[in-house]
């Protein structure tokens, strides 16, 4: 079954077309890379999916809903989470009260009720930050944390949400290359524990093809390549667009 369906999809700033006729699949519980250079329309793909930029043409859908046209807020209502939205009070609180305010957030979506902070869904937070690695660091004041903890807690705050899809462009930003692939092993872990969906990119070729179920690759806007690592790594067109003619991704090649 496909969870997500995007057809045909185009945007241009100016006479930039960013986002060229792009069509691609992504099944239920797939772990699916989006790569390319930049400037290749990545961002300008995930921010049409999460409704903050409107598409010129084509149609995206999800679980059978038409999502072209909506609200960002009504399609993270859908089951379409994002990472790395951290909220400008992220710092004033500890951990734990981050992602329970994560999980106000969401019930109130859902139920329309309110209760205090401090005593709300503990337990529940606390089940999420041990699926990230952080339980331990639950009492802490957020301002604390090393970058990649912050990255961690962040993920936590978006499974609060309890997304189908989770949407992650470039989660390892800023990340040395030991903490890229400890972060995006664990994503790939919470994927098949929990069977959910997550598009994402990654300057790391290394980390791209040790991971992703599968790979699609932008270049100028158009989608060149859509296939498995060694399919990726195969592709002539791909090659070119990285390295120029004849050359082949070998280990630490990284950039995209
Ligand atoms: P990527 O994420 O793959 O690096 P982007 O989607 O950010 O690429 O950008 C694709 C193209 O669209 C680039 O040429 C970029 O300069 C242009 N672009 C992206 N966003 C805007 C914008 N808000 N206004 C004008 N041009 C933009
Ligand atoms: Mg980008």
């Amino acid at each position: 079954m496909n969870d997500l369906a995007i057809r045909s999809l185009s945007k241009s700033f100016g006479g930039v077309r960013a986002v060229n006729e792009v069509s691609f699949d992504i099944k239920r519980g797939e772990f699916l890379a989006l790569i390319g250079p930049n400037g290749a329309g990545k961002s300008t793909c995930f921010n049409m999916i999460n409704g903050q930029l409107a598409s010129d043409s084509g149609e995206i859908w999800f679980e059978g809903t038409k999502l072209t046209g909506k609200k960002p807020r009504e399609i993270w209502r859908l089951g379409i989470g994002r990472t790395f939205q951290v909220a400008a009070t992220f710092n004033s609180m500890t951990v734990i009260e981050n992602v329970q305010m994560a999980l106000i957030s969401h019930a109130n979506q859902i139920y329309r009720l309110w209760r205090p902070a401090a005593s709300l869904h503990r337990e529940r937070a606390l089940e999420l930050l041990a699926q990230v690695g952080m339980r331990d660091a639950a009492d802490r004041p957020s301002r604390e944390l090393a970058y990649g903890d912050v990255k961690r807690v962040e993920l936590a705050i978006a499974l609060a949400n309890d997304p189908r899809l989770l949407l992650m462009d470039e989660p390892t930003a800023g990340m040395a290359p030991k903490e890229r692939n400890d972060l995006i092993a664990l994503v790939k872990r919470l994927v098949i524990e929990r069977g959910i969906s997550v598009l994402f990119t990654e300057h790391s070729m290394d980390v791209v093809f040790a991971f992703a179920d599968r790979i699609i690759v932008l270049a100028r806007g158009r989608l060149i390549a859509d296939g498995d690592a060694k399919t990726i790594r195969d592709n002539p067109q791909v090659r070119e667009v990285y390295f120029g003619t004849g050359k082949t991704f070998s280990k630490s090649e990284a950039s995209s």
